[in-house]
């Protein structure tokens, strides 16, 4: 299980979520239009839930989500190194 970023982020991009997260595991796409959390490293603390102003940080286990589980997904595949 990993927390996905969903749609509310988009174009907002707060990074309170990224201060608190304790594995740097929280990026910006290239054009920081939306931040993701990269499921391989995310160890399912819940740190950044609460953080997120527009309440766009979820479980993956979240009904409905599956959309946003996939943009998380992909972007840490366009971007595995960082
Ligand atoms: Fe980082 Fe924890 Fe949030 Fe995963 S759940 S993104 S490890 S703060």
């Amino acid at each position: 299980m990993a927390y996905i970023i969903t749609e509310p982020c988009i174009g907002t991009c707060d990074t309170s979520c990224v201060e608190v997260c304790p594995v740097d595991c929280i990026h910006a796409d290239d054009d920081d239009r939306i931040l993701f959390i990269s499921p391989d490293e995310c160890i399912d603390c819940g740190v950044c839930e609460p953080e997120c102003p527009l309440e766009a940080i979820l479980p993956d286990t979240e009904d409905d989500t599956e959309r946003w589980v996939e943009v998380n997904s992909e972007f840490s595949e366009k971007w595995p190194n960082i």
